[in-house]
């Protein structure tokens, strides 16, 4: 099995579908699928490197169990267990050949068209589980991981965690986020960052943020409607590692024009510095000497060129159960 292109992306060829694979092209739903109407959605975002070892999915474990907790929050029975869908994750790259890309896995209530139910009441639909995978570049822009992109506060307000809430990562919630997104990138702006209820900063549509003040990183905690961002876990664990304080607090929008340095975290944005909110400049207007250091261990963590803090286990080698395999047949042999 090979890669092909679909327009100008690389998109695996294969989608896991209820536990077996099928063409990318049959991978449809119908028109009257509960998520589809109702946002009754849970999904991850996970991203695999091409390391010096091949390729390794980042955080794969962590990834899946907070799919998992996401669906547990929304009563969605799986069949499938932790270890079962990392290994269909781990099975999806290695057989389409992927060197990069982002894995998305997402699970929804579907449509049994043998006895449809179309309220919206959820429990009499059935469950649907897919993975899909495609190679995607830098989501904030090439440039952005260098020179920062320039961002604005939204006027939306982060949907309060007793709404909706922010531990799952639903489809439901990226309504919220498409307000923002829209809003800033009409604005002129490359992301916004929402406020919470409450007026503190929350997060921005799809990242966490983190600020540097006198040598400090400062972050909203979870209270603030955030997502529990993997990269914000990795961050926080690194900079741990280097010695770097880490205060989680309220943050005052405000405190955003201010800060020494600011940063956004998440799979797809990876640490993205800002440069400035509001078409007012944060610090020197480039990125700082702390989001480097962040960045550069993060790089290196994600690349397997150094071992991540406290050795944990956060890369999945897609050729390593292959391997396994082959050692055993030749030990045989
Ligand atoms: N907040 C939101 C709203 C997100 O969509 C994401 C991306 N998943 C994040 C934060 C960052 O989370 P992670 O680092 O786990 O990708």
């Amino acid at each position: 099995m090979s890669t092909k292109d679909v327009k100008t992306m690389r998109i695996a060829p294969k989608v896991w579908r209820n536990g077996e694979f099928i063409d990318w092209g049959n991978a449809r739903v119908h028109v009257m699928t509960h998520a589809i109407h109702y946002g009754s959605s849970v999904f991850e975002g996970i991203r695999a490197y091409n390391t010096e070892r091949g390729t390794a999915i980042f955080r794969l474990t962590e990834h899946i169990q907070r799919l998992l907790n996401s669906a547990k929050v929304y009563r969605m029975d799986i069949t499938y267990n932790r270890e079962e869908l990392c290994q269909a994750a781990v099975e999806l790259v290695r057989g389409g050949g992927m060197e990069e890309c982002y894995l998305r896995p997402i699970i929804f209530r579907g449509l049994n068209e043998e006895k449809p139910a179309f309220g919206v009441y959820p429990l009499h639909n059935p469950i649907d589980c897919y993975i899909a995978a495609w190679d995607w570049g830098k989501y904030l822009g090439e440039e952005a991981i260098e020179s920062g992109v320039d961002v604005c506060v939204s006027s939306w307000t982060r949907t309060p965690a007793n709404s909706l809430p922010a531990v799952a990562k639903a489809g439901a919630n990226y309504m919220n986020s498409q307000l923002i997104k829209m809003e800033a990138v009409l604005g002129g702006f490359v992301e916004g960052i929402a406020l919470d209820d409450r007026g503190y900063v929350s997060e921005g549509s799809g990242e966490n943020i983190f600020l540097v003040n006198n040598g400090k990183l400062i972050t909203p905690p979870l209270g603030a409607s955030i997502l529990p961002g993997i990269t914000r876990d990795s961050v926080i664990a690194i900079a741990r590692e280097l010695g770097i304080e880490i205060v989680e607090t309220s943050i005052q929008r405000a405190a955003l024009y201010l800060a020494d340095e600011l940063f956004f975290t998440g799979t797809a944005a990876e640490i993205t510095p800002i440069r400035s909110v509001d078409r007012i400049t944060v610090g020197a207007g480039k990125r700082g000497e702390i989001t480097k250091q962040l960045q550069d261990v993060f790089f290196d963590v994600i690349y397997g060129r150094r071992p991540a803090p406290n050795n944990a286990p956060w890369l999945t080698y897609v050729n390593d159960a292959e391997e396994k395999k082959t050692a055993t047949a030749s030990a045989k042999e």
